[in-house]
């Protein structure tokens, strides 16, 4: 016995609550379990309880053996002055008070409860509960799942709130910033992020119009503009940047931070800032644009942009591909900036507007986007649960990353559910 599995116990009342009594032998009814505390102190607060017939109202500590309260030191806590009940897995000592009695829920507890906890704690699967997930009704899931997504955004919106203090309350700048971070996907958010950074938008509004030079500014941002080249392209690139980044004062990133091993050509650093140079060039009021549009039919042509003709037949400078093909970003780039940028984004502004109409209209948007693929949704898949769009498949995400693969089963509504049943 664990002491969190105790508590799960008794906070989802998973107990058989009859005949229960006292180490004195005296009646004992739960009117309520109490508030279970996630601070210091006792572990349920403001509990209601029988003994006999004397109602008591206060605090309940639980422990797996009656002597670990003294080993917890207790005995020396005036936060423990009001426990009206000693809720222990084993009576292992004498009772710590003449004042508060003890209950001994051993034998109350199903074996249905231990063993479910039991193969939760001890398969070697990824997603712990595989064998059990069908028993679990779809209703109890997908309000799990609305709970987990709110979990994720506020996660997200937490360091987002960070940045927007960053850019002193600058929306522009904060859509600028995430969307150069998506622009670099996993593997390169980092240094694009930090790209962004290092390059204010005034500077780029200033060159806006001239694609070259906005290429320039990124490409020299980047610290990709180091080298000597063989091509023109790089070259008038690099030309055009040594001037800019005197004139600006402009500090690079480290060019060791761009990372190209294991990435499919298309999606090289290169041609992604190739992309995103171009969506710069094309609009600088992403931002304007974006918040006021709820549909992937109006946000597709916002931000699919293709690189310029260089990157037709190049993934990196002077490498001649071996096939030419447009650098379009494409639809599932799209979708994951929708995702990951601009339904939060929209979220975040509609909070700090107080509209929590334009809220639903940003988690209706994520609704009408269909599941990303990745590894963890195929995890889901394999043990048959699909989500049925993207709000869902990010929910599964949380719910595997934070939970599941940290045996968080009994903070888990599907836990709870299993363990119940
Ligand atoms: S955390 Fe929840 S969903 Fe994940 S394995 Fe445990 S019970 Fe299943």
């Amino acid at each position: 016995m664990q002491e969190k599995l105790l508590q799960f116990i008794w906070q989802h009342s998973l107990y058989n609550p009859a005949n229960l009594e006292t180490t004195d032998g005296e009646p004992l009814t739960i009117i309520s379990p109490g508030r279970y505390n996630t601070d210091a102190g006792p572990d349920f607060l403001e509990a209601k309880i029988r003994v006999g017939n004397t109602m008591l109202a206060g605090h309940i500590e639980l422990h797996v053996n009656t002597g670990d309260w003294h080993k917890h030191g207790h005995q020396h806590d005036d936060a423990y002055k009001n426990i009206i009940l000693h809720v222990v897995h084993t009576d292992d000592a004498p009772k710590v008070a003449d004042h508060i009695p003890v209950l001994e829920l051993k034998k109350h507890i199903p074996a249905t409860v231990l063993s479910g906890y039991a193969s939760l704690e001890n398969t070697p699967e990824r997603i712990p509960c595989s064998r059990q997930l069908h028993t679990v009704k779809d209703i109890t899931k997908e309000s799990w799942l609305s709970r987990l997504l709110a979990e994720r955004w506020e996660e997200k919106l937490q360091t987002w709130h960070e940045l927007l203090e960053q850019s002193a309350g600058d929306w522009r700048s904060l859509m600028y910033w995430r969307t150069a971070a998506n622009f670099g996907f996993k593997v390169n958010a980092t240094p694009f992020l930090m790209l962004a950074q290092s390059l204010p938008l005034n500077i780029l509004a200033k060159h806006r119009e001239n694609l070259q030079q906005v290429e320039a500014l990124l490409f020299g941002q980047a610290g990709m503009l180091n080298g000597t080249f063989k091509d023109d392209y790089p070259n008038a690139l690099k030309k055009e940047y040594d001037y800019l980044k005197v004139k600006y004062k402009l500090d690079p990133v480290p060019a060791h931070l761009w990372k190209f091993l294991r990435l499919r050509p298309a999606n090289f650093p290169t041609i992604r800032i190739a992309q995103f140079a171009a969506l710069v060039h094309r609009s600088l009021h992403l931002f304007s644009q974006i918040i006021e549009v709820y549909t992937v039919k109006e946000i597709e042509p916002l931000i699919d942009v293709t690189a310029s003709s260089y990157w037709d037949d190049h993934y990196t400078f002077d490498e001649p591909a071996d096939i030419a093909s447009k650098k379009h970003l494409g639809k599932s780039s799209v979708l994951n900036i929708i995702i990951n940028t601009i339904a939060p984004i929209q979220f975040l502004y509609a909070g700090e507007q107080g509209s929590s109409k334009q809220q639903d209209k940003a988690l209706q948007l994520l609704d009408s986007v269909p599941a990303e693929k990745n590894n963890i949704i195929n995890q889901w898949q394999d043990i048959g649960w699909k989500p049925a769009n993207a709000s869902q498949a990010q929910a599964m995400i949380q719910l595997y990353n934070q939970y599941c693969t940290q045996k968080r089963c009994l903070e888990c509504s599907i836990g709870l559910s299993i363990l119940k049943n």
